[in-house]
């Protein structure tokens, strides 16, 4: 039996957590983020703003250029992280089978669920919806690879102006390959900009030409990602739902507003740092840390 994997991507979910606080902002050109004068970046845009081609990552100070009338919300990641949390909550009332993979994404298998498996996924979008006051884009497939890549084409080909994709996409299991076939390569995971240009050179532009190439002579070209890739390519991926996650490492960062180039001040930062780093694995010690859980094996 195949699989059915549910992908659930928030859209512009900074935007939409400040439209719930200021239901001014609805319809607005405005973006989350950081001050221009002190380079900050765009973290997430409204569909108003990326009208004029503001879009997430972008230096604010471009995106200024690009809408003089935009309107900048200083990022509020607690209120996030609230609201994502209630989100993740509803997820999980339906299957336990979550792996939430970012703050406003994740994967639930709903293999095992009896019911119509697009009147709930429907009926779940809704629920954010009326509910939580957040859109969201959903895509559903055999697996994790070809349910993500739904949502992000049921996004890409929303007809709507400034206003949220709300994207549903359903692949019909045995239509995975077919379904990827006339898509840009470098939609697939694992082709960035470096085997995309390789790729491009060997006259590989959409996903379909990965999968028509012979799998031994990718796997010439690009090693065992060249497996991975042809595997990709033809809608095949057997990852597991992973529902807990083992923290394999711990960071902290710090963005100048200006360059700095006094030591003192450089040594005084990288020392709060490092206690910082110091004070989080200390707090591993009294976590259990659990083995990754899963329903399917790979391969089953
Ligand atoms: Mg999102």
């Amino acid at each position: 039996m195949p699989r059915v994997i549910l992908h659930l991507d928030l859209d512009a979910f900074f935007c939409s957590v400040e439209e719930i606080q200021n239901p001014a902002l609805r319809g607005q050109p405005f973006a989350v983020g950081g001050k221009p004068d002190e380079r900050g970046v765009v973290a997430s845009c409204s569909y108003a703003a990326r009208a004029f081609g503001v879009r997430s990552a972008m230096p604010m100070s471009r995106a200024l250029r690009l809408c003089r009338n935009l309107i900048i919300v200083p990022g509020r990641h607690k209120l996030y992280r609230e609201h994502s949390e209630k989100v993740m909550e509803k997820l999980r009332g339906l299957t336990p089978l979550v792996e939430q993979i970012s703050i406003d994404e994740a994967f639930l298998d709903l293999s095992d669920i009896q019911a119509n498996k697009t009147r709930l996924a429907l009926d779940l979008q809704r629920i954010i919806q009326t509910e939580l006051n957040l859109p969201s884009s959903v895509g559903i497939a055999s697996n994790k690879l070809v349910a993500k890549i739904a949502t992000e084409v049921g996004k890409k080909s929303s007809k709507k102006k400034n206003e949220p994709p709300f994207g549903f996409t359903v692949v019909p299991a045995g239509d995975e390959a077919k379904f990827l076939a006339p898509l840009p390569a470098d939609m697939l995971w694992g082709v960035g900009p470096k085997t995309n240009a390789r790729l491009a050179e060997l006259g590989i532009h959409t996903i379909g030409d990965i999968a028509a190439w012979p799998q031994k002579e990718l796997i010439h070209l690009f090693g065992e990602n060249g497996r991975e890739l042809w595997n990709h390519a033809n809608g095949v991926d057997n990852r597991p739902i992973v529902t807990e996650y083992e923290t394999k490492s711990v960071s902290q960062e710090t963005t100048f507003s200006v360059d700095i180039r006094d030591e003192k001040t450089l040594l005084k930062t990288l020392r709060e740092q490092a206690r910082d780093v110091a004070r989080q694995l200390g707090a591993f010690k009294f976590c259990r840390i659990k083995q990754p859980t899963a329903r399917h094996p790979i391969g089953g």
